[in-house]
């Protein structure tokens, strides 16, 4: 059960490998900006600089991988730097390339997109222009940069090196944050009361310095749209994940709208907990022990669930493991964790999981390989059209999961089908509601910035008021849930990024909710969905699955959804 990665490479030592990075370097040397001037070269120039990218590309994939099976390995070691500095060279010299498109003038630019021979680049074309409008001079560009080293960088920086130097005591064991937060599930209520003290009871203790980081990247956000000229604080992210302002805000007060929907989870889940309220201690306490579930159980019921689907997908995920293309249990110098690496369109997908025979693991297992169908079939599509946009990322994996929770409740009964069934809700509602919850923090916070740097007790006071109109009368709160905002570092590292999981959540449940009511009919159409890659935006690709973005539907599919799991809860 371990991957075989020689459809790659045959070995760290194959010559294969470092003539392609000589190849890639060869050819990026050879692109002539100019010829983005005369349309008739272009299509060959973009060939040659996919080409160029193939060549590093393949290479890193099979360093990478390697590497991530033998990270105490100096050989996986020095194999990936070396690739890495050789990948950076490239990418370098690809550079001038790219500004050139972006600042191409306007007329040149039309030309291309109009070019017959360059009809399949036109939604990578488009993007690399979209920025154009909001970018300043090179001499301004480059001033900005290098400032930005010692702004919000150094700020970026520092918050993660500051927290990340945190130690936690509980029951005389030193623990990071993160073992601290993953405290917070623990069977032992004894236990999530401590983990959840010694957590916010720091982060309230260090409210006055991490309001000092918030303060310094709000305001370095707002003088960047200033000087930039966007209208709209969303701007920035809507262009970047290609949706509109109106689509996130839209998405933000329709998820609003069902808010009510969490106070009736947690005040259901009150009741099984004994209680009246959601202690915020047990916000993520479990329901119930966890089923065991072998390997082989779980690789069959995750093929059985895809085959209900559709026998294309399972065939599929078959072929991931015939053909060696996962890499299972845990062992001595494997990475942890799970994930799902895309690979190229000439090569294939790879997963790697540390399987723990549990049902968690199972979930892992489905999403992952819902990672790998994605990319197997974006295949279909050239390397600069290939992967999937922010809002498609996720629709695979979690559709996967959803398949696979379908089949496990028809399967299950009494108390463990209830335990699935609200651990799939609390799974929605962490995924969406708390992160739309995040998004209506952050611009409050960011427009309150505008007028004056704002306190730890200003920041509080927001956060306290989000979480109450999100739980509404479920959860009963402790002095120390104020401070949750400082320990959240999307907040500090991105703008605007948590509202992108409550949107790609909704896609999902969208697909489904037609899945559910079209039924057999539905399925070439979500696999079309798959097979597009980038190769246009993904409001076009989901319109193609009859799925229009934001629209009134689209939240009625996906909200309906999610108000039957709901209901269905005993
Ligand atoms: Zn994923």
């Amino acid at each position: 059960m371990e991957w075989d990665l020689s459809d790659l490479y045959a070995s760290p030592e194959d010559p294969r490998l470092f003539q392609d990075l000589e190849a890639a370097l060869a050819l990026a040397q050879g692109l002539d900006p100019k010829d983005l001037l005369k349309p008739d070269r272009t299509a060959d120039l973009l060939a040659r600089y996919e080409k160029a990218l193939e060549l590093t590309y393949k290479p890193l994939n099979y360093a990478s991988l390697y590497f991530a099976t033998r990270t105490q390995d100096p050989g996986a070691k020095a194999l990936l730097d070396r690739v890495r500095n050789r990948y950076t060279e490239v990418k370098n010299r690809l550079v001038p390339l790219e500004v050139a498109l972006r600042k191409l003038p306007e007329e040149a630019f039309q030309a291309l997109l109009a070019h017959p021979g360059l009809m399949d680049l036109r939604h990578f074309l488009e993007r690399q222009r979209a920025y154009a409008p909001y970018t300043l001079s090179e001499r301004e560009e480059e001033l900005l940069n290098l400032k930005d080293l010692v702004g919000k960088s150094a700020w970026s920086q520092f918050y993660t090196e500051y927290t990340g130097r945190f130690r936690f005591l509980v029951r005389g064991q030193e623990l990071t944050e993160m073992e601290v937060r993953a405290l917070r599930r623990d069977p032992d209520p004894e236990v999530r009361r401590e983990a959840h003290q010694v957590l916010y009871g720091r982060l309230l203790e260090e409210a006055p310095t991490l309001s000092a980081v918030f303060n310094a990247v709000y305001l370095d956000y707002l003088q960047d749209l200033r000087l930039r000229n966007y209208g709209n604080p969303l701007e920035p992210v809507a262009l970047r994940n290609e949706v509109e302002v109106r689509d996130i805000e839209a998405l933000l007060s329709a998820t609003e709208s069902f808010y009510p929907l969490v106070e009736r989870y947690y005040l259901w889940k009150a009741k099984k907990l004994g209680q009246e309220k959601t202690p915020s201690q047990d916000l993520l306490a479990p329901l119930g022990g966890k089923p065991k579930v072998p390997f082989e159980e779980a690789k069959e019921m995750v093929l059985e669930a895809f085959r209900r689907f559709s026998p294309e997908v399972e065939g599929i995920a078959r072929e991931f493991f015939e053909k060696r293309w996962i890499d299972v249990y845990p062992r001595p110098g494997k990475r942890g964790g799970a994930f799902c690496s895309g690979g190229l369109p000439s090569t294939h997908p790879y997963v790697l999981l540390n399987h723990t025979d549990d049902l968690d693991s199972a979930h892992t297992l489905a999403h992952e390989l819902g990672h790998g169908v994605h990319f197997y079939l974006a295949r279909k599509q050239r390397l600069l059209n290939f992967g999937a946009s922010t809002s498609l990322a996720e629709t695979a994996s979690v559709f996967a999961e959803i398949l696979l929770d379908d089949l496990l409740l028809e399967r299950l009964s009494g108390e463990e089908r209830t335990l699935l069934l609200a651990e799939r809700v609390e799974d929605a509602i962490n995924t969406l509601f708390r992160q739309v919850m995040y998004t209506f923090f952050e611009k409050r916070s960011l427009l309150a910035r505008k007028e004056a740097a704002l306190s730890p007790e200003a920041f509080q006071k927001i956060w306290q008021e989000e979480q109450a109109r999100l739980y509404g009368e479920s959860v009963a709160w402790t002095e120390l849930d104020q401070s949750a905002w400082a320990g959240i570092p999307h907040f500090v590292h991105y703008r605007f990024y948590t509202y992108s999981y409550a949107l790609g959540y909704l896609v999902v449940l969208a697909l489904y909710g037609r899945y559910r009511e079209e039924g057999e009919a539905f399925v070439p159409k979500y696999l079309e969905v798959l097979k597009a890659g980038e190769k246009t935006s993904p409001k076009e690709i989901l319109a193609q699955a009859g799925v229009e973005l934001a629209s009134e539907a689209f939240f009625r599919y996906g909200f309906g959804v999610l108000e039957d799991w709901i209901k269905a809860l005993p």
